[in-house]
């Protein structure tokens, strides 16, 4: 048994675990992650071996605090300040020239870092008492659909994981929202879980894509990834599509008529930061209902329904 709920004692034994080389499952409030020191190259190379996730896909640094997270990075512009003044603790990560203690295998050779502040309480106090940046991606298999229960790792990962820290549902649901710098611009690496309406709100203008050979990319942001074991379709909201008793369907907001294996609705009230939190639960309930295939309607790309429709594409790929 390597699940525990989350409590003083399991947090305390989870990060003397990671102080020791171990690897471990905590809840954030984006997605479940698997965390390893930070510093150490041989306990985040087990991150790799145990998600099947390839060396040149880099891992987010996870610290408690901003004074500490700033320690990761060697320059970071003003606007960059700006944002880790107002959203950290918080689902956006910045990726910023590497301070020389950060291994080359967090960054997979890359000369930057991408680090964030997560607001969740098991996760800070975990990384508070190991005393260490803690590296984690998604604690799922490499291109699997992220987990955002403690049931999700442990259906992908098993007794892989030392130990997975069981801290209920995470309350945001996808993954942080990744912006780099050219200079003093931000640019969008990854949409996520806080909007790009308040990244500009206090930031100014985000370029949607890094100018060709300009910045680093997100190596990891493949064409397809976050992906169910059924074939996904995406769809416009409220086609009519022919039911099928071997197809699932998620809905944005309302029921589909007819006969499926399976339906989810993200929101009923057509609100995108419920429907993002109950995103990825939704794919994991519908993909284990068997079905072939799961038609997903198409959801609003303002607030977070920008990080909904990046993933269900992907998804579909
Ligand atoms: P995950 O931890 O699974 O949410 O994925 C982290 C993602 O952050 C990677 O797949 C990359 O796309 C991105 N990332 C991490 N470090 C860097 C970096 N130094 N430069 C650009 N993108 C990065
Ligand atoms: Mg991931």
């Amino acid at each position: 048994m390597n699940r525990h709920k989350a409590t003083q004692a399991s947090i305390r034994k989870a990060a003397a675990l990671i102080r020791a080389g171990g690897v471990v499952a905590f809840p954030t409030e984006t997605v479940y992650g698997l965390g390893a020191d930070g510093l150490n190259p041989k306990a985040c190379a087990r991150i790799f071996e145990i998600k099947d996730r390839p060396r040149f896909d880099p891992l987010i640094l996870h610290e408690c605090s901003a004074a500490r997270a700033k320690k990761l990075f060697s320059k970071i512009p003003k606007p960059a300040l700006r944002l880790m003044e107002k959203f950290w603790p918080g689902p956006l990560t910045l990726v910023l020239p590497k301070a020389a203690a950060v291994p080359g295998i967090v960054t997979a050779g890359l000369e930057t870092v991408a680090v964030r502040v997560p607001a969740d309480r098991t996760a800070l106090a975990l990384i508070k008492a190991a005393g260490r940046p803690v590296a984690a991606p998604s604690a799922n298999r490499f291109g699997a659909l992220s987990p955002t229960t403690a049931a999700h790792v442990k259906k992908q990962l098993g007794n892989r994981p030392d130990m997975i820290l069981d801290g209920g549902r995470t309350a945001i649901g996808v993954e942080s929202t990744i912006i780099s710098f050219q200079g003093d611009k931000p640019v969008l690496l990854r949409p996520g879980g806080l909007p790009l309406e308040e990244i500009e709100k206090a930031a100014g203008a985000v370029l949607l894509r890094p100018a060709a050979g300009k910045a680093p990319l997100a190596p990891g942001c493949l064409k397809k990834h976050y992906a169910p074991a059924a074939r996904l379709k995406l769809i416009a909201p409220g086609k009519a599509v022919k039911p099928a008793p071997s197809a699932a369907y998620l809905a944005f907001s309302t029921r589909p008529a007819g006969k499926w294996a399976a339906v989810k609705i993200l929101s009923p009230r057509g609100d995108l930061r419920e429907a993002a939190a109950n995103l990825f639960g939704a794919l994991h309930a519908l993909e284990g209902s068997g079905a072939r295939t799961i038609y997903a309607e198409k959801v609003p790309r303002h607030g977070l329904g920008r990080a909904i429709m990046d993933r269900l594409r992907r998804a579909s790929a």
